[in-house]
């Protein structure tokens, strides 16, 4: 079984000394275990440190948050897949919600940007997730594979093993509102089932779960086995609750 996945999207939070404190005080209580996976996605000027932060550990990773999919140019204010890797990214977060539904992202761009990430020699975290009115008008299912088919786009079967998928429904992003573990594992086998179709590696490939994980709920969503982890965006900014979060399981 694969390492569980524990994924700290800190947004627009910690610049360099207060990330580099919370990596410090992070690893510092949560020490390596081989089943278990800390990825750190801070803001990209704080990601130099948390790279150099996390370079002792096998079992932790720093990652952006966002790229750009050119390899370079005349593109004012946006960071590349390379720019990424040179400043210690190991991952690149790939269509949060926040980008599609605030930025515009559009579902043909997280492809490109996947293909970025993965040729720049990036993990690539894919997040894919159905609005409130989309799950009520029964669409879920619809809307998922439709982010999910254009974000792998392009990719052969080898490569579609190198990207992980998280399942982060948006009325739970930053609501309070967690997706029962019931109700996350439904579209989690969605997600598998559709990547076992389309890709041999599919049945490997590891899914996570995100909307509004805290310390109180994470054992109760990871007991759930199609859980292959937890990415996690206001709760993992808190030192204490971040380390319950990535020993609950
Ligand atoms: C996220 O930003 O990916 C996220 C899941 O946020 P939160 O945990 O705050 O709901």
């Amino acid at each position: 079984m694969s390492p569980t996945i524990f994924a700290a999207n800190w947004k627009m939070h910690l610049g360099p000394a207060a990330g580099r404190d919370l990596v410090r005080a992070v690893l510092s209580r949560v020490r390596p275990a081989e089943g278990r996976t800390l990825l750190f996605f801070p803001p990209a000027v704080s990601l130099p440190v948390v790279a150099s932060e996390v370079a002792g550990r096998k079992d932790a990773a720093a990652g952006i948050q966002n790229l750009y999919f050119e390899p370079k140019g005349a593109f004012t204010g946006e960071v590349s897949a390379s720019l990424a890797a040179e400043a210690g990214a190991t991952w690149a977060l790939v269509g949060h919600s926040e980008r599609r539904h605030r930025f515009g992202e559009t579902a043909a761009d997280t492809g490109k940007k996947v293909r970025a990430a993965l040729t720049a020699n990036l993990g690539a975290m894919l997040c894919v997730g159905e609005l409130l009115e989309e799950r009520q008008g029964g669409r879920t299912e619809a809307v998922v594979l439709r982010q999910l088919a254009a974000g792998l786009e392009g990719l052969d079967a080898a490569t579609v093993a190198r990207v992980v998928v998280a399942y982060e429904p948006v009325w739970a992003i930053g609501t309070g509102v967690n997706a029962t573990p019931a109700d996350a594992a439904a579209v989690h086998r969605v997600i598998r089932a559709w990547l076992r179709d389309h890709t041999p590696a599919g049945s490997r490939a590891r899914i996570l779960y995100g909307g509004s994980v805290n310390a109180k709920n994470a054992a109760e969503l990871l007991a759930e086995p199609e859980l292959d982890g937890v990415l996690v965006g206001g709760a993992s900014l808190d030192a204490d609750g971040w380390v319950t979060i990535c020993q609950a399981r």
